[in-house]
C-alpha cells in the first residue's frame, strides 16, 4: 500500500522530443520551459523507493536534473527506442547498488537483449557493462515493486501490445491507440490517470487530443494529465486553456502527489 506516491514527469515529449533537432516550427522555437519536452518517462517515489517507467534516450539528463541517487527498478511499457534507449546509463546505479531490476513483457526483454547484447552477456562480460535482474510481466498478473502492488494494463499501440501500470489510485498509460473494455475496467476508480495525447490530427498508433479526452471522460478520474506530446499539439499554454477542467497537459519536471 502506497501513501503519498510522488510522480515526477521526467519527460513528456513524443519520440523526437521537443524541440526537434533543426526544426523551425514555432513550438520548437518557444522559450516557454513548458514547451520543452524530453522523451517520455516518469519517476515514481514513495517511502525510500524510486522506480522509473521507461528509460529513454534522455534518462541520464533526467536522473541528473532530479538528483536521483538510487534506483530500485525500471518498468517498461514497450520496446520502442524512445522508451528504452537509455538503458546503458543505469551504470552509475549498477556500480553503487549492484544488479538493477527491470520489469517487462517477455517480448520487450528479447528486444533489449538484441539492442543491448553486452548487458545480458553471461560469459566474458565487459567489466564496465551493467547487469539487470529480469522480471517478466505477464499480461494479466499483478506484481510487486517495493511494498506496492502493480496492475498491468494492456493497451494497443497500433498493433503492438503495450503495458500501462496502475499503482493504487494512480494509472500511467502511454502510446495508447486503443484499449479493450475489460482493460478500461481495471483503470476505473483511479484518482489520477496519465495518458498520451499526441497532436490534433489522428495518428495510426497514438491517441490524438480528441481521443484522449474521450477516453478520460469514459474513465472519469478526479484528474488526468496528458503526455507523449508532439510539437504539433501546439503551445502548452494555449492547449491548456481549451481542456476540460479536470484535464491538464503534463510538462517536464511537474511533480504531483497522490
Ligand atoms: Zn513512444
Amino acid at each position: 500500500m502506497i501513501n503519498n506516491l510522488r510522480v515526477t514527469f521526467l519527460g513528456t515529449g513524443t519520440s523526437q522530443g521537443i524541440p526537434i533537432i533543426g526544426s523551425t516550427h514555432p513550438v520548437c522555437l518557444s522559450d516557454n520551459p513548458k514547451d520543452k519536452r524530453l522523451r517520455v518517462s516518469v519517476l515514481l517515489s514513495w517511502d525510500d523507493y524510486n522506480y522509473v517507467i521507461d528509460c529513454g534516450p534522455d534518462f541520464r539528463q533526467q536522473m541528473l536534473t532530479h538528483n536521483v541517487r538510487h534506483l530500485d527498478g525500471i518498468l517498461y511499457t514497450h520496446e520502442h527506442s524512445d522508451h528504452t534507449a537509455g538503458l546503458d546509463d543505469i551504470r552509475p546505479f549498477f556500480f553503487r547498488q549492484g544488479n538493477i531490476p527491470i520489469y517487462a513483457h517477455k517480448r520487450v526483454v528479447e528486444s533489449l537483449k538484441t539492442r543491448f547484447g553486452y548487458i545480458f552477456q553471461e560469459k566474458n562480460k565487459y567489466p564496465g557493462a551493467p547487469t539487470v535482474n529480469i522480471n517478466f510481466i505477464n499480461n494479466n498478473e499483478s506484481f510487486k515493486i517495493g511494498n506496492s502492488k502493480v496492475i498491468p494494463i494492456n493497451v494497443l499501440h497500433n498493433e503492438l501490445q503495450v503495458f500501462g501500470f496502475r499503482l493504487g489510485d494512480f494509472t500511467y498509460l502511454t502510446d495508447v491507440k486503443s484499449i479493450e473494455h475489460k482493460e478500461i475496467e481495471k483503470i476505473k476508480g483511479s484518482k489520477v490517470v496519465v495518458v498520451n495525447a499526441l497532436r490534433l490530427e489522428p495518428h495510426i498508433s497514438h491517441f490524438n487530443l480528441e481521443e484522449a479526452i474521450a477516453f478520460i471522460k469514459d474513465v472519469n478520474p478526479d484528474k488526468a494529465y496528458f503526455t507523449h506530446i508532439s510539437h504539433l499539439l501546439g503551445f502548452h499554454d494555449e492547449v491548456e486553456k481549451i481542456l476540460p477542467k479536470n484535464i491538464h497537459l503534463a510538462y517536464d519536471n511537474l511533480t504531483i502527489t497522490i
